[in-house]
Formats: C-alpha cells, sequence, structure tokens
C-alpha cells in the first residue's frame, strides 16, 4: 500500500474543463480500490468550495507561504472515499467560472503566483510539514500547473519519490525570467536542462527535468513527443529522459459512461440491443428540430473549439461534406471565430446542421447515444476521451491517426473487419484525408453487416481503469523510496 498525494488543478466533478479532471478522479478512485491511501490536492475555486460545503468540509490547517496565509480544507471526492485537500488562498478562492482565464478569455494575470502557491503546499505536505500527521511515499502531479512541485522538492533530502504526468504538452507554463526570481526559485534551476525554456520559465520543465518517473497518457503520444513534430519543443529534454517516460492509456469511467445505464438518454441499450440505438437518435432529431429520420447517418462532435481538436479540417470541405445524405450536430466552446463561423453554418443549413456553444455534460451523453459516428479529427490528441465513449455507444470514431486516437481506433477493409475494425482513420490532417474518411464511413453505413461487427467490436472494448491503475502502480512500485 502507498501513501499518493495526487496534486491536480481539476477534478470531476468538482471542477472540470477538459480531460485532465476526469483522470483526476477516476484515477484516484481506482487507486483507492486497490488499496492505497489515496489524498487528491487541489485548488479551493470558489465554485469547488460550494460544492465541497454541500458534501461537507472542515478545515484542517493553515500554512504560512512567503508572508500569505494559507487555509487548507478537507472534503471528499462526490460519491466516493477519496479525501480531496483545498488549497485556500483569495485569488482562487474569490473567482468565478473557469480556473485558468477571466471571463473574456485571458490568462489570469497572477497564475503563475497561484499555482507556485498552491506548488508549495504541495511541498509542505510532501514533507509532513503541514500538521497533517500524513506524509506521501508518492507526489504524483499533473501538468505544467503542479509541475513546479518536483523542482521545489528536489531542494530536499527526505522527500517523497514524484511523478510527472503529460496531460497535454502544449500548455507549458511559460512565463518571463522576471516571475523566475520573484518567486525566489533557485539561481541553479535557470539552466536549460532545469527551469529555463529558451529564456523564459517553463513550469512544465519542473515536472520534466526532476520528477523521478514521467508518463504520459498514450504510448503513441510519449513516442511522439520526443519528436520535433509534437514535442513543443521539449523533444530535447525528454528524450533525454525517455528511460522514465511510460504511455499509460487513461481509461473512463465505465458506470457514469454506460449506455446501457445512462440515465441521462432517452432508450438504453446495450451490445445485443444496439440496434435500437436509432430510438435515442429520433429523439435528438426531435429536440433540435432537425428532420426526423432513422436512417439518415447522423455525425457528432463534441469537444473544446480550438486548433487542436482539428476544427479547421472540419470546416475545410463543409459544403462538400453536406452534400452528402447526413446530419452534423456540434457542442463545443472555445475560440470566438470558430464559434462564429459554426453558427453560420448551422444557420445556413437548419435541415442538415445543429451547432450548440456552450459546456453541457448532459448533452454530450445524448450526442454520444445519438449519432452514428463520432468526428475527432485532432491534429494532436494526447489520449482523447471522446473516442473512447463513442466506441462505448456503438458510435463509430473517425479519427487522425495521432496519440490516443491511433492506440484506440482501427480501420480495417469492409469485408475484414475481424476483431479489431472499430472506426475509420485518416493519417494525414488535412481537410481532404478527412473528408476521404468520412465518405468511407458513410459507404460503410450502408452495409449493415460490416457496420454492426464494428459497432459489436467497438462496444466490447475494455477501457476501465483498473488496467492504467495497475501500470501506475507499478511505475510508483519502481520509484518508491524505501
Ligand atoms: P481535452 O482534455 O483535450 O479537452 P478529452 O477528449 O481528453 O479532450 O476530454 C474532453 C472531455 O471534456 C470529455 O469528457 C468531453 O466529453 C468533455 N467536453 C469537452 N467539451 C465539452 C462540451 N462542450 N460539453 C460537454 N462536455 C465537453
Amino acid at each position: 500500500m502507498q501513501k499518493i498525494l495526487f496534486a491536480t488543478s481539476e477534478a470531476h466533478p468538482l471542477i472540470k474543463t477538459g480531460g485532465l479532471a476526469d483522470v483526476a478522479s477516476s484515477l484516484p478512485r481506482a487507486l483507492l480500490k486497490r488499496g492505497h491511501d489515496v489524498k487528491i490536492l487541489l485548488p479551493a475555486y470558489a465554485s469547488v468550495l460550494v460544492k465541497a460545503k454541500e458534501i461537507g468540509v472542515k478545515k484542517i490547517g493553515e500554512l504560512n507561504i512567503t508572508g500569505q496565509t494559507i487555509s487548507l480544507w478537507q472534503t471528499r471526492l462526490p460519491s466516493s472515499r477519496v479525501t480531496v485537500l483545498l488549497v485556500d488562498i483569495p485569488q482562487f478562492s474569490e473567482r468565478e467560472g473557469n480556473p485558468y482565464c477571466t471571463p473574456e478569455g485571458s490568462d489570469w494575470s497572477d497564475n503563475h503566483w497561484r499555482f507556485f502557491v498552491f506548488s508549495k503546499a504541495a511541498e509542505a505536505i510532501a514533507l509532513n510539514q503541514a500538521n497533517l500527521d500524513w506524509q506521501p511515499d508518492i507526489v504524483h502531479c499533473n501538468d505544467w500547473q503542479t509541475a513546479l512541485i518536483p523542482a521545489l522538492l528536489a531542494q530536499h533530502e527526505h522527500k517523497p519519490a514524484s511523478v510527472f504526468t503529460i496531460h497535454n504538452l502544449a500548455y507549458r507554463g511559460l512565463f518571463s525570467y522576471q516571475i523566475f526570481t520573484e518567486l525566489g526559485l533557485p539561481d541553479e534551476h535557470w539552466h536549460h536542462e532545469k527551469l529555463e525554456f529558451y529564456d523564459q520559465l517553463s513550469f512544465m520543465k519542473g515536472g520534466l527535468a526532476f520528477a523521478d518517473a514521467i508518463t504520459t497518457v498514450s504510448q503513441s503520444y510519449a513516442k511522439e513527443i520526443q519528436t520535433p513534430e509534437f514535442g513543443c519543443g521539449l523533444e530535447g529534454v525528454l528524450q533525454s529522459r525517455s528511460k522514465d517516460l511510460t504511455g499509460v492509456l487513461n481509461g473512463i469511467d465505465m458506470d457514469e459512461w454506460n449506455p446501457g445505464s445512462d440515465k441521462l438518454i432517452t432508450y438504453n441499450y446495450n451490445r445485443r440491443t444496439v440496434n435500437q440505438k436509432f430510438k435515442n437518435k429520433i429523439a435528438l432529431q426531435e429536440k433540435l428540430g432537425l428532420p426526423v429520420n432513422e436512417s439518415i447517418p447522423l455525425l457528432g462532435f463534441i469537444g473544446r473549439l480550438v486548433e487542436q481538436k482539428g476544427v479547421d479540417l472540419i470546416l475545410g470541405q463543409i459544403d462538400k461534406l453536406l452534400e452528402q445524405d447526413c446530419q452534423l450536430v456540434i457542442l463545443g466552446s472555445g475560440v470566438a471565430s470558430y464559434e462564429q463561423i459554426l453558427k453560420t453554418i448551422a444557420q445556413q443549413y437548419p435541415d442538415k446542421v445543429s451547432v450548440t456553444i456552450g459546456y453541457n455534460e448532459n448533452f454530450a451523453h445524448q450526442i454520444e447515444a445519438s449519432a452514428d459516428l463520432f468526428l475527432m479529427p485532432s491534429v494532436f490528441e494526447p489520449c482523447g476521451l471522446n473516442q473512447m465513449y463513442s466506441l462505448r455507444y456503438g458510435t463509430l470514431p473517425i479519427v487522425n491517426a495521432v496519440g490516443g486516437l491511433r492506440d484506440t481506433v482501427f480501420e480495417k477493409p469492409f469485408d475484414d473487419i475481424g476483431t479489431d475494425g472499430n472506426g475509420f482513420v485518416f493519417h494525414l490532417p488535412t481537410a481532404e484525408d478527412l473528408h476521404a474518411a468520412i465518405l468511407r464511413a458513410l459507404a460503410c453505413y450502408k452495409l449493415p453487416d460490416a457496420w454492426k461487427k464494428m459497432q459489436q467490436n467497438a462496444m466490447s472494448q475494455d477501457f476501465s481503469w483498473e488496467k492504467s491503475a495497475e501500470r501506475y502502480e507499478e511505475i510508483y512500485n519502481g520509484i518508491v523510496k524505501i
């Protein structure tokens, strides 16, 4: 049994902007089930404190960090026994909305300070200097917001082992040299093998340079980030740590995302009754005012409307796509220009396209259950969760062969689908290649036997967290200091 401090800037359902929140909730729960003593460390954002009060929260201590008093609260992850420790400073607890940006969409100007203080709190807990009478064996850090923790711990002799998980290398946590000095980070850390990145401070490098083990969220992404194409300038440091770098595919919450029992969808179905899935499509068409027709193939897209998710690829040949007999349902939010273009397209094609701008988990479940095909043409994708939800719902994904998409979606010839074929894969991130893959998918939709076989393959895959938690356990065992 290990004692694990799991430091994260989001954890579902307390706070979520993306896949990190799902991992930070599911992995600790799976580790607890395997007998580990795991505590999540999370910023006490305003919305988190509201939810924590509903569950029950108590103050368990105070820390003094660089002259600022920090309260530590303890609550629980809803519907679980996992303890959550909350780091409370006004810069977290007095701001509503997105954890990282202002309502106008720009980063909070003091993000470096907020996550530095958070990391200092983690350091104090890791060293058993927070009066909690609890010292972890492992500190598991996630993405740039927590990446300074291994660098801070490096200054101490008797410290727990550290793991750093890259959920998305593109967010490197870059700040100026002035901020490096303001934070009082040790001078010797200003070095290209440590925290310096082309004359800037990179929080992310703290994890890459100092953690005992580095993981990322799929095997393909672990390889890709060691190349200039995907390495975001960090490929050199990642190559130098390649012996310590492992790809572990994320799992999904198989209970929350279960078409057999999902209370958020109109009609429950499973592998045997997947031919009834169309009832959800009809309900969605009615709800969105699209022509109701069970035999029209419906394509879904859910996600952040940012370049990474391949929005340009979808827009690049959208008119050609909409010449086909199909419907397109989009749910997402992000870059304002993408939102605007998509809304305009929905107005131009009211019988074919529905666009909902916003973040809506219930609606995401309904789209997964209703669509026949799921578009995920990401330019890069560390792991990706939506393609796994889609597979579980028998909604065949159309993906670019990168990262976790490459590791989970496989295309086979229609007459030889075997036990692997479960979707449609293209190999160049261009609108043309995406379009060709969509045409293959629409052709396959007309072949009921092949289609059903692919749905069966998709719905048989095991994406449970147990397997992944076992891999993390092995990694912990490999680095823990006795
Ligand atoms: P990323 O973390 O890069 O955003 P992932 O596919 O790993 O991408 O995870 C995204 C998660 O956020 C999924 O659980 C997805 O369903 C959810 N999500 C993204 N955008 C929306 C939205 N607009 N409404 C509801 N859920 C969303």
